[in-house]
């Protein structure tokens, strides 16, 4: 008796959960169909953190940059900082920027 009741709490569990991962599926679905419609328009999925604006990516000195349509802010994503101060080479500015954050 009592097991039946464990078994049958035990498939509604199963049930949440698949439930659950399905819709975290979909979600992640969903995020990734609009960053690729973003990357095909040539935009970037992100929202530029200061205004929301949308974020567009330019080529500067080679490295990829997200620069924001409304407020020209420049974004960059992790390693991208790093990529612009090896090609600015050691005495470029933004490698004097970095080693003064030591
Ligand atoms: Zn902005």
């Amino acid at each position: 008796m009592a097991n039946g009741m464990d078994d049958r709490r035990k498939s509604m569990e199963e049930e949440y959960f698949h439930r659950k991962n399905q819709e975290a599926i979909e979600k992640l679905r969903a995020k990734m169909k609009i960053a690729d419609e973003a990357k095909a328009a040539g935009v970037s999925s992100m929202k530029c953190p200061r205004c929301n604006g949308n974020l567009k990516e330019s080529n500067f000195e080679g490295v990829m940059i997200d620069t924001c349509e409304s407020c020209s802010g420049v974004w960059l994503d992790p390693g991208e900082f790093g990529q612009l101060v090896q090609k600015e080479g050691k005495s470029g500015w933004f490698s004097r920027f970095w080693n003064a954050q030591d």
